[in-house]
């Protein structure tokens, strides 16, 4: 029996997360804790029901399916109690309305990829293949192997989005089997970043140079965040740094592209997962940056010498 993992979404036709077209293959369990993260069912290792009372149409087949009290009537009102829940997908099974979800799946290599694999007429066509997201990919490191070796047996393109906060060895051990790397800087100065994400910045910097000793091409992605890193400051501190890589890179002279920023805009769209999860939603009052605003930045970025994705 293949390597097994716990995965949130397989994303078909996937066209943001690398070259061409490609699946990608979103991966549970994450390091950091970015208030504003999109995939926040992606944060947690476990599995997790997701509940949308707005859809609930009162059926009553979950109260009757759960054997621990998990859903109960306060007041007219359906009430799933998380604390009492084990996880044994009863109600989500019996629910047709959609309310109740559950988001993460133990799934084998071959599970994984049968799907991958459907749509290898696309990759070919479009220089597309296979993406490892997440959460953080690194985290299930010994499914993450065993996805990537299968992928490039199968002459698929691989790219691993990842937040780079481990050592860099867990990486390079990867990295064979790799083909190219997208990785978030959404700081330069340490104690912001442990404010905003959790944790500091510095492994992550480690990895971000180190990627630089190898031929493997490597985008950069810095989410553009109200009140962490929406200013020309911070922005240029970041492409300050990725100048510094590209020395480090084109000195290598060995033929590898320079290393690419992307700015992405934050968006607010993720608030129903939140509450989905009981999770607090920090980014709610956030207002998204204005297009031309980044559009500002990304050229504040260039004027670094680098290069830098979008218009
Ligand atoms: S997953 Fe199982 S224990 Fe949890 S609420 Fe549903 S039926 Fe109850
Ligand atoms: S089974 Fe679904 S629709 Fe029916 S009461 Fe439970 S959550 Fe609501």
């Amino acid at each position: 029996m293949s390597a097994s993992g716990i995965v949130f979404n397989i994303q078909r036709f996937s066209v943001h997360d690398g070259p061409g077209i490609r699946t990608t293959v979103f991966l549970k369990g994450c390091s950091l804790h970015c208030f504003w993260c999109h995939n926040p069912e992606g944060i947690s290792p476990k599995r997790e029901i997701q509940f949308y009372p707005e859809r609930c149409i009162g059926c009553g087949a979950c109260l009757e399916a759960c054997e621990h009290g998990a859903h109960i009537m306060e007041d007219g009102v359906h009430v799933y109690v998380r604390d009492k829940c084990v996880l044994c997908g009863k109600c989500t099974d019996s629910c047709f309305s959609g309310a109740l979800e559950m988001t993460g799946d133990e799934v084998t290599v071959d599970d994984v990829m049968q799907e991958v694999l459907a749509d290898r007429t696309f990759y070919q066509n479009s220089g597309g293949g296979m993406t490892l997201s997440g959460g953080e990919p690194l985290l299930q490191k010994a499914f993450s192997k065993a996805l990537l070796e299968r992928a490039k047996a199968e002459g698929v393109h691989t790219a691993i989005e990842t937040c780079g906060n481990y050592r860099w060895s867990d990486l390079e051990e990867l990295l064979p089997c790799i083909d190219m790397v997208m990785m978030d800087l959404k700081h330069m100065d340490p104690e912001i970043h442990r404010k905003a994400v959790g944790a500091s910045n510095e492994r992550i910097l480690v990895i971000a140079e180190q990627l630089m000793y190898t031929d493997k091409p490597v985008w950069f992605r810095t989410p553009v965040i109200p009140t962490v890193n929406d200013t020309p400051e911070a922005i240029g501190a970041i492409a300050a740094f990725v100048r510094r890589l590209t020395d480090i890179r084109e000195a290598q002279g060995n033929g590898a592209p320079p290393p690419m920023l992307e700015l992405l805009r934050f968006h607010r769209l993720a608030g129903d997962k939140y509450r989905s999860l009981g999770l607090d939603y920090k980014a709610a009052t956030l207002e998204a940056p204005s297009l031309a605003y980044m559009d500002e930045l990304r050229d504040l970025a260039r004027s670094h010498g680098i290069v830098v994705k979008g218009s």
